[in-house]
């Protein structure tokens, strides 16, 4: 299907009928993470959802950090995040600061006791919370919401000026008590927290509610459709509220399902505890559903965008299966991964009638490629195979290497194994094997048929490697839901280390960043651990869901 052709999802028929009719020219939207971790898979949802609308639409969007909880915000956090936004191939119109707006915040605050709708409150939390009622039975509004305008404005500014400790007092948006909606009932707008801000420091000890802040956010900077998840549905009339009493720019919220993805956990404050326990090596952990972590992990921005279109804008929760992300990550490595050799378990081939000293081969980087080129790949009297490939007692049907039988080493040579080589013990040491001269790839005249090809690298050329495999970080598909704690969930084989492998010499020229399709092994890419004495590859991804099997087979 073209593009044309797809069905238009909720959000886009709103957005051409508002266009249609006039009510806006152009469109502006925003993606608003609070910067208090990294961005995660969730995120990159609704980072292609409100990119991908304002390009499709023409419009614009704005990165702006929701930095009105001084405590859990960090700079580390605002710089990944601008980061990671560009690696999915998105550029802001503008970078902003909830934080920038707080002047402008504070003087509607003071317009809405002016106008008698915000009253400073004494009450504790607790009081408050109890004043408030329950979902069935109505609020009970206190003698603090009789306090005049004047008196109010008084208070707040007093609050403004750090008269008062945290806690002592709150400014309160004076609505319904009785509302039916309890988010109605007198919300909490600002709040007095003595502590340094990451950008603006000590300027503020009252700090606005997110309600509050993010609406008239919006409204400053003029967002015509503000997109955000199902939970802030109740939100929506608070939303309006401040937008109708304080007379700004009419923006609208709109809400669709976040994403949830099988055997991942993704609220920030989870990922915080894998990294801060120790569970995870970081942020950028390579089995973090982090975009840093799957960036590490070698998965292409183009799958990440492919991933976030296929699932669509749902309106109601749903569990996304991780494999629809693998399945799209293997889809764009098929296409841009050079092929490489490994040798993951080597044993040694020896090749008795190989008389040269080495001679160079080539092979091809990329099959599905017609321009992708060649490379080098030296051949030689000695190299290593993968162990498994290897039996000595095989059952029928075995077509890799067994005593008398024959196989192909890929872009090479037809061989036959000879001999089974043991130490005293009786443990395999190497195999002894005669070549076929006539049979190199692309110019086979022996007319021998057979139908093994082994992946192989030569002993004396191959570079030391280490290869990370990664397995899901969590045992069960739904972790948010599974009882108990979601780290009694966690798989204890989500990472498996062979540190004795052997790469083809092309593998250290290659640079950084690009993936590979090691043959027969998966995809790869090189890990920043890396360096020239030793690769280190990270597995993006195997070359089949070995995971549905598993499922299948119970
Ligand atoms: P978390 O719950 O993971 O901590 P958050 O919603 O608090 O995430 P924010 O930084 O406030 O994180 O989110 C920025 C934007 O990303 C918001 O518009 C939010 O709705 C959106 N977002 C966050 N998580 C998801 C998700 N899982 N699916 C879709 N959008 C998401
Ligand atoms: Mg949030």
């Amino acid at each position: 299907m073209s593009s044309e052709e797809k069905s238009l999802n909720f959000i886009e028929e709103i957005i051409e009928a508002d266009l249609a009719s006039g009510k806006h020219q152009s469109i502006t939207t925003r993606f608003p993470p609070e910067p208090n971790g990294y961005l995660h898979i969730g995120h990159a949802k609704s980072i292609v959802l409100n990119f991908g609308l304002a390009l499709k639409y023409g419009g614009s969007t704005n990165l702006r950090f929701d930095d009105t909880n001084p405590v859990t915000e960090d700079t580390e956090y605002v710089e990944s995040i601008k980061n990671d936004v560009k690696w999915l191939g998105f550029n802001w119109a503008l970078e902003l600061y909830a934080s920038d707006y707080f002047d402008q915040l504070y003087a509607m605050a003071l317009q809405l006791i002016d106008k008698g709708l915000a009253y400073v409150d004494d009450s504790t939390s607790e009081e408050i919370a109890a004043q408030k009622g329950t979902p069935t039975t109505p609020g009970i509004r206190n003698i603090y919401a009789e306090r005049t305008p004047a008196e109010n404005r008084t208070l707040f500014e007093a609050m403004k000026a750090g008269e008062f400790p945290d806690g002592a007092k709150v400014l309160r948006a004076k609505i319904d008590m009785e509302s039916p909606n309890m988010l109605l009932r007198d919300p909490i707008i600002y709040r007095i927290k003595h502590a340094k801000h990451h950008r603006t420091g000590d300027k503020w000890c009252i700090y606005p509610m997110y309600d509050f802040a993010h609406g008239q956010s919006d409204s400053i900077e003029k967002i015509t459709h503000s997109i955000c998840t199902l939970e802030f549905v109740p939100h929506r009339p608070l939303y309006d509220w401040c937008i109708e009493n304080l007379n700004t720019f009419p923006s609208k919220q709109y809400e669709f399902a976040r994403l949830n993805m099988t055997y991942t956990v993704m609220s920030k404050r989870k990922l915080l505890q894998l990294v801060n326990e120790k569970i995870v090596h970081g942020w950028d952990d390579p089995r973090m559903s982090t975009i840093s972590g799957m960036r590490r992990r070698g998965y292409p921005a183009a799958a990440i965008r492919e991933f976030c279109d296929r699932i669509g804008v749902a309106k109601r929760d749903n569990l996304i299966d991780v494999g629809l992300l693998e399945f799209c990550v293997r889809e764009e490595l098929n296409k841009t991964a050079l092929r490489r050799m490994v040798v993951f378990d080597p044993i040694k081939v020896i090749i008795t009638n190989y008389t040269q000293a080495s001679e160079a081969l080539t092979s091809e980087n990329n099959p599905e490629n017609p321009n992708g080129g060649v490379r080098t790949v030296p051949f030689s009297k000695e190299l290593w195979i993968e162990r498994e490939d290897f039996m000595e007692n095989p059952p029928k049907k075995y077509f890799r290497l067994a005593p008398g039988q024959m196989v192909r080493l890929k872009s090479a040579y037809i061989i036959k194994c000879e001999e089974v080589i043991k130490d005293d013990q009786g443990n395999i040491m190497a195999l002894h094997c005669t070549y076929i001269p006539e049979s190199k790839s692309g110019s086979d005249s022996s007319g021998i048929h057979v139908k093994g090809t082994l992946h192989w690298v030569s002993a004396a050329h191959a570079i030391q490697a280490e290869v990370r495999l990664y397995d899901r970080l969590f045992k069960v598909e739904d972790v948010a839901n599974a009882e108990g704690d979601f780290k009694d969930h966690i798989n204890p084989d989500s990472l498996q280390i062979i540190s004795g492998a052997y790469a083809e010499p092309a593998l250290a020229n290659d640079p950084s960043g690009q993936a590979f399709q090691f043959l027969r092994k998966g995809y790869f890419v090189q890990d920043p651990d890396s360096n020239p004495a030793k690769l280190v590859f990270n597995r993006t991804v195997t070359l089949k869901d070995a995971w549905a099997k598993e499922v299948k087979k119970g």
